[in-house]
Order: C-alpha cells, then structure tokens, then sequence
C-alpha cells in the first residue's frame, strides 16, 4: 500500500504537524504525551495511505512501542484535528495525510488494494457545479473510482503468463 506520492507536498509557512496536534490536544485539554509525538513524527514522516492494523505493524517493526489502542484514539483524534484524512475503501478505512498535501482523489484497486492519487480539475469544477446548483458550499469531496489496475488485468486475462512467472 506504500505507493510513491504523484503530488508534492504544499510548502507554506504553516506550523509543523505535532505543533498544530498540541494546540489542539490543549484546546481539548490534553496533552500531548511521548507516545503520541512518537506516532505523529511516524506518520508525518512520509506520505501514504495505511490503515490502523498496518500502522501498528509498522511501528513494531521499527522497534517503537504504542499499544494499539494508542494507536486507534490517536488516528481519530488526528483526523478530527484535520491533520489525517480517512478515505472509506471498500473494504477498510484508510489514512493519508491532509494537512500539508494538495487535496485530490483516489483509484482503488480491488484485487491487489493498491491506492493511487490522482488530481482531476474537471472533478473539481463538477463539485462547484453541482454545489451552484443545490445553493450549497462545498468543503470537499469523496471520489473513488474502483476497478481493476493495469497489473491485475494483465495477471487475470493471462492466467498462463502468471504462470510462467513463477
Ligand atoms: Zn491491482
Ligand atoms: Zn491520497
């Protein structure tokens, strides 16, 4: 799932993702503990779309120890805080990152999971549209296309090359 990001991430002046995390753990009245700025740091490091199980896979592979349910009450906070994103997949919930990164959409891949970004202004300009025309403003959207991606179909409409792979 750790698929190289096409879209660069926005440069701005805004403030480093733990230093918007604390402000918002202060507002709620909590802080911001190690095993938080561990799991933030973790994250932020790179851009990708991983959900909670692989997250903690992750972390115990690089030898950082967060019990799990850190993990989950982190993600949901981090997500109500507008730092991570959570893309509904057809079979699991995803996390990418939002702040900092262009916003844009996504083709899922329902054979291997493999996510890809894409950005689409027309997508955009079908959002204002049809907001216009309801009276409605927008804030965002959800777009997934699924499908099967280039490497799927080849592998399924040639049963006997995957077999000549092996
Ligand atoms: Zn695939
Ligand atoms: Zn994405």
């Amino acid at each position: 799932m750790a698929d190289p990001a096409p879209l660069s991430p926005v440069r701005s002046a805004e403030q480093p993702p733990v230093e918007k995390f604390r402000e918002f753990l202060e507002i709620r009245g909590e802080k911001l503990t190690e095993p938080r700025r561990v799991l933030i740091r973790h994250i932020f490091d790179s851009h990708k779309h991983f959900d909670a199980d692989e997250l903690v896979a992750d972390l115990h592979e690089a030898g950082r120890r967060v019990s799990r349910a850190t993990v989950y009450r982190t993600l949901r906070l981090l997500v109500e805080a507008g730092l991570l994103r959570e893309l509904r997949l057809t079979n699991r919930t995803a996390y990418e990152h939002d702040y900092g990164y262009p916003s844009h959409d996504h083709l899922h891949c329902t054979e291997c999971n493999k996510v890809i970004e894409f950005n689409n202004e027309e997508v955009r300009r079908l959002r204002e549209a049809v907001s216009l025309q309801h009276g409605f403003r927008a804030s965002g959207h959800r777009f997934l296309i699924t499908g099967v991606c280039p490497a799927c179909s080849r592998a399924r409409s040639s049963p006997r090359r995957r077999l000549d792979l092996i």
